[in-house]
């Protein structure tokens, strides 16, 4: 069955559609004219809005995610306004190195909440995934996008774009949501 991903980036479109190989789901990007307002308050807020405006404009089941870097030595910056902290992901990168370079403490997680609406935008489920790690002293790797060459995941000892695709997929916090996601739909929806 196909399911609109509430997403502009191609990248977070192609990490789901690689999570969910084999469940018996396509994940589609959403019609022409999807122009999301993300001015929510918290995750939820921002998830429920991107799902809202993909079921706009496709009249389909919807799945949003919103998602977010947060460090702790920075009181959880950048967090909600992880796209918007500065321009290009390299900028980005460069950013929160130079920010975090007075702490030691360069403990951080990602979050990944996902609203899931039915075709008349009803909620039909929430899930939520957390990935623990460190910001990295220097940049490292080419996989992924986003905050992932200075992301250190629990366990590992290279970055998230040191990380195969795969590997990253197994145990990102977007995956943890999604997992529980799957779950709801193959029990409910399927
Ligand atoms: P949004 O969920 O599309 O609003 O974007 C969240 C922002 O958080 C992205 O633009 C990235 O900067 C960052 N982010 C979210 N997930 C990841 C990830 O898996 N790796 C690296 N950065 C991420």
């Amino acid at each position: 069955m196909k399911i609109v991903f509430a997403t502009g980036n191609i990248n977070k479109l192609k990490e789901i559609n690689e999570i969910a190989n084999g469940s018996g789901i396509d994940f589609v990007l959403p019609e022409e004219g999807f122009n999301p307002i993300e001015d929510g308050l918290t995750f939820e807020e921002n998830s429920y809005k991107k799902a809202k405006e993909a079921n706009r404009v496709s009249q389909m089941i919807s799945l949003a995610d919103d998602s977010g870097l947060c460090v702790e030595a920075l009181n959880g910056a950048p967090g909600l306004y992880s796209a918007r902290y500065a321009g290009t992901q390299q900028e980005k990168i460069d950013k929160i190195l130079k920010e975090l370079s007075p702490y030691s403490n360069r403990n951080a997680k990602f979050i990944c909440v996902m609203t899931l609406l039915d075709k008349d935008g009803k909620v039909l489920h929430i899930s939520k995934g957390e990935c623990f790690g460190k910001i990295a002293l220097t940049q490292s790797g080419t996989n992924g996008f986003g905050f992932d060459p200075v992301f250190i995941v629990d366990g590992y000892d290279k970055t998230m774009a040191d990380i195969t695709e795969v590997e990253k997929n197994k145990i990102s916090h977007r995956a943890k949501a999604l997992e529980d996601m799957l779950l709801y739909i193959k029990s409910n929806i399927l």
